[in-house]
């Protein structure tokens, strides 16, 4: 059996499952550990699913066992091969491998029915002819035990005979299910006699028409979990009073091996949705632009809007796995994108709401390059020459004609340092006939080359700029929180979409990049110095229209500007 010196040192973060799992490979329970990550392929993965697959994958990777992942298809309606390719994809995005072991639920369809018929030859399964109404009638409620089906005295034959013609197709849909003949007066509901099975004449995406009689989550996921040999059955907290059931169906059959459930808190963000009805209804009612729109809280949207799969996997890690409810705040996950990209997006200058800039007395048609570092503390990313010429635009809120007290940046009168270039300062103004202005004249001090002055005077403010000549065009997309509400549709709010933030999209047209910009990737992060985190969309970007995302601003500033 497995020894102390051959159970892997973990220097992860402790947490509750973590410690069941080194005290089960510690104490010879289990020789390794087989996790699995079972999503219903229903809908596109969101950042809770993220916080399973990091858990389970984790588990598996830091323990040297393995992480299945299983398609849980046992509901033939909702289906669809749109989201199973999705969902994989998301999987290997955040970094994780399962191998060969990829299965389907619906694999095990003739399992189920097998075990089913073990249930009923030992008298403890029956098939009742109730209506979906009077069984729920029969139920019962927390205070009060429920009653026994009429059915429920069935003979073994009669249930063989039942069940075999409900999977023959002989009875219509909601005449006749098969029901676990446990205990109505159960305190727990989930014990008074569950439904295992129920006609729905679909078909199913994976098994054609090869069934009608569909098993129900509670009896397959235990059977699944036991016949592909996972030792810890990972899920959230709402089916901790499911266990009894788990455990039920698992001592009735002679299943190879039973998993122990461990359930855990699900992950609660604030100022989004997370289920997938509510987010399947923002892409079906346009709300939002599709599954991958940047502002979903879904794995494809997040992914788009920039976010890398370190930071998921850090802010994970950072939230950590615990046995109650909490609600994580929106600007944890920020956080934790801001932290990666602050150390491995390369800086560039962009103005994405441009005022000319003309610099007078700058030789007519002369181009100087600037070095610029690529990173201000790592040497190692290098730098880049970045074009300057006689007329630069810089940002729209970086002048101001009549500067409120504190402003430093550019106003009548005032020297201002264009970062790497040169020290100017604006002479006059140029204002269309609406009054507005639309380009700023400047002397410059050619002996400020490179941005400081040689007389040591002190310039207090420093802004970015891009020169006219050389600066891309591009289209450059501002997200703010979907919701404007911390929690959409909670008290006081009719309906989650009443919350929806409008101004969670801001598209910026006419933006100017700096040149070095035009060879980006999709891979590629940058930080836009002094605007944010940013990438190519990767789904409108072109090489001739480059649009950009904003990832994430510099800091949390969220608060201070909803105020
Ligand atoms: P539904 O919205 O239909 O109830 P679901 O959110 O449970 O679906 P599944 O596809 O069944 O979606 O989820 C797959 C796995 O992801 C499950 O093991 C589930 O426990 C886990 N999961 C889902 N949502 C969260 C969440 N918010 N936090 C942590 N884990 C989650
Ligand atoms: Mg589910």
């Amino acid at each position: 059996m497995s020894t102390t010196e051959e159970t892997p040192v973990v220097e992860k973060a402790a947490n509750f499952i973590r410690n069941i799992v080194t005290d089960d490979l510690k104490n010879g329970k289990h020789k390794s550990i087989v996790t699995r990550f079972p999503p219903e392929p229903n809908g596109y993965l969101h950042i809770g699913h993220a916080k399973s697959i990091c858990l389970n994958f984790g588990l598996a990777r830091d323990f040297g066992g393995r992480c299945h992942l299983r398609f849980d298809d046992t509901n033939p309606a909702k289906e669809d091969i749109e989201y199973e390719d999705s969902i994989k994809e998301n999987v290997k995005w955040l970094g994780f491998d399962w191998g060969e072991h990829m299965y389907y639920a619906s694999n095990y369809f003739e399992k189920f029915y097998q075990y089913a018929l073990v249930l009923i030859e030992k008298g403890l399964a029956y098939v009742d002819s109730s209506s979906a109404d009077e069984i729920r009638a029969m139920r019962g409620t927390l205070n009060e035990a429920g009653k026994e089906s009429p059915y429920r005295s069935r003979s073994v034959a009669e249930n063989l005979d039942l069940f075999a013609r409900m999977r023959a197709g002989e009875f219509e849909d909601g005449t006749q299910v098969l029901r676990l003949k446990i205990d109505m007066a159960s305190p727990n509901i989930n014990l008074r006699d569950p439904v295992i099975y129920r006609i729905k004449k679909v078909d199913h995406h994976r098994t054609g028409d090869a069934w009608c009689i569909y098993p129900m989550y509670d009896y397959a996921h235990c059977i699944s979990d036991a016949i592909e040999g996972i030792t810890h059955s990972i899920c959230t907290l709402e089916f901790e009073d499911h266990r009894p059931l788990y455990d039920w169906v698992l001592d009735q059959l002679p299943v190879p091996c039973h998993p122990q459930q461990i359930e855990f808190a699900r992950l609660n963000l604030n100022y989004t949705v997370m289920s997938k009805r509510k987010l399947l209804e923002l892409v079906q009612e346009k709300l939002v632009d599709g599954w991958d729109d940047p502002r979903m809280p879904t794995l494809v949207g997040i992914r788009r809007r920039g976010f890398t799969s370190e930071s998921i996997r850090a802010f994970c890690e950072t939230i950590g796995v615990g046995k109650s409810d909490s609600l994580i705040d929106m600007s944890i996950l920020e956080d934790a994108v801001r932290e990666d990209l602050n150390v491995r997006a390369p800086r560039a200058m962009s103005v994405l709401r441009p005022l000319k800039v003309v610099i007078e007395g700058y030789p007519e048609g002369q181009t100087e390059e600037f070095e610029a570092a690529n990173h201000p503390n790592n040497p190692d990313m290098g730098s880049r020459m970045v074009p300057f010429s006689g007329t630069v635009y810089i940002e729209r809120d970086d002048f101001q004609e009549e500067p409120v007290k504190g402003f430093f940046r550019m106003a009548p009168g005032k020297e201002v340092r264009l970062r790497y270039a040169y020290i100017v300062k604006c002479e006059s103004v140029v204002k269309d006939e609406k009054g507005e202005i639309v380009e700023v004249r400047c002397s410059y001090d050619p002996a400020s080359r490179g941005g400081s002055a040689p007389d040591g005077r002190k310039i207090k403010g420093t802004i970015h700029w891009v020169s006219a000549d050389h600066a891309v065009d591009a289209e450059v997309r501002l997200y703010d929180r979907l919701f404007s509400t911390p929690n959409p549709g909670g008290k006081n709010e009719p309906d989650y979409r009443t919350s929806l933030n409008p101004k969670s999209i801001e598209v910026l047209k006419g933006c100017k990049l700096e040149p070095s910009l035009a060879s980006a990737t999709i891979e590629d992060r940058f930080q836009f110095e002094r605007l944010g985190y940013f990438c190519l969309d990767m789904k409108d970007s072109r090489p001739e229209a480059p649009v950009f995302n904003r990832t994430a601003t510099l800091r949390d500033s969220w608060s201070e500007q909803k105020r």
